[in-house]
């Protein structure tokens, strides 16, 4: 890297580019991944490095400044009038160290951070009027997502009809649970159907069905932790996911409100150990400002917000990659 020309840096770019679109649109468009996420998350990497490198060679197209997804056209679009970001991510304790520090230059002291699983499915946004469900829409590209209103009906845990008449938004992520996506792979393989890659791909190939009977069948929950327009009183993340839970959303129960870095780290040790145990598939730990005015006052870059930041798991066989995540765009 160090001597590295304009032209070869140009050059490597562009290869990345093109193999990491490819590789997007596989993932989140035909939900095929061709390449691990560490492969994907390894090339993106050195992508960003080239582009913090030579800033002149970043375009507005480029995978670092949009959010992945594209969209299916056969499906009627939803635009979010807030945008559904994605995340930086972060593959050390050193990193997540460098983390606060940033966070903490920003406010100007030490923060409480939510600290939260992260759920391997795929985002899903539910809007309430006058307590009643009357749209459901996929991340899509972030500012445009995909209407699967019909198919979120079929998802046991998400309410339907809210106990108070809220005109509301909320998001959460939609995934397969181990045992349905076990027993979903088996039933495949009986009907000689190619088996889903995980289960993340088996959630995303079940909710984006134009037929929402598949989805039917298909056995999808939900966590919600995202609550767009809270009401006054919630100023906290850790208030919002027990409120949303009091409305009846099915929330993830085991977050912690933690302020020391050394709990934060115990907090991952334990969920490294217990990972194979949750009937739901994680991929990694998310921190996020527990404040949700210090959360506005940080704010987001074209991408990601910069109030929060996954810690993803390192795969057993390969070694820790180390990137630095871009704050400026
Ligand atoms: P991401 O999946 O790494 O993180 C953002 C998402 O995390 C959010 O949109 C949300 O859906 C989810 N999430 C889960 N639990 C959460 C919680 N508790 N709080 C908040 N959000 C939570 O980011 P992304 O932009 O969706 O995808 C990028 C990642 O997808 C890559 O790092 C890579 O691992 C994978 N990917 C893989 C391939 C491949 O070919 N294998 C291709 C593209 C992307």
């Amino acid at each position: 890297m160090a001597d590295l020309t304009l032209d070869e840096a140009r050059k490597e770019v562009v290869a990345l580019r093109n193999k990491l679109d490819k590789w997007a649109d596989e993932y989140y468009s035909k939900d095929e991944p061709e390449v691990t996420d560490r492969v994907y998350d390894q090339n993106y990497n050195r992508l960003l490095e080239l582009e913090q490198k030579f800033p002149q060679l970043v375009t507005p197209d480029s995978i670092t400044q949009r959010v992945g997804g594209q969209l299916d056209s056969a499906f009627t679009k939803v635009t979010h009038e807030v945008p559904m970001l994605s995340m930086g991510d972060v593959f050390s304790k050193e990193e997540l160290r460098e983390f606060d520090e940033r966070v903490q230059k920003q406010v100007g002291h030490a923060v409480d951070y939510n600290v939260e699983l992260k759920i391997d499915g795929l985002s899903i946004n539910l809007e309430y009027t006058a307590g009643k469900l009357t749209r459901a829409s996929t991340r899509g590209n972030g500012v445009v997502g995909e209407d699967v209103t019909a198919n979120a009906r079929f998802i046991a845990d998400i309410p339907q009809t809210l106990p108070e008449k809220l005109t509301t938004e909320v998001r959460g992520e939609c995934y397969m649970g181990k045992e349905a996506f076990a027993k979903l792979n088996a039933q495949r393989d009986e009907e000689g159907a190619s088996a889903f890659a995980n289960p993340r791909n088996a959630a995303a190939g079940s909710l984006r069905q134009l037929d929402a009977s598949v989805t039917k069948k298909r056995h999808l929950s939900t966590f919600i932790y995202t609550w767009v327009n809270p009401p006054a009183d919630i100023t906290s993340q850790h208030q919002a996911i027990a409120e949303l839970d009091r409305l009846g959303f099915h929330t993830n129960q085991t977050g912690r409100k933690l302020a020391k870095l050394d709990e934060i780290f115990a907090f991952i040790d334990e969920y490294t150990q217990k990972r194979d145990d949750l009937p739901y598939g994680i991929d990694g730990i998310v921190l996020k400002v527990d404040d949700l005015q210090l959360q506005q006052a940080l704010g987001n870059t074209v991408k990601i917000p910069r109030w929060e930041i996954a810690y993803k798991f390192p795969p057993e066989e390969q070694a820790t990659v180390v990137h630095e995540i871009k704050w400026t765009v």
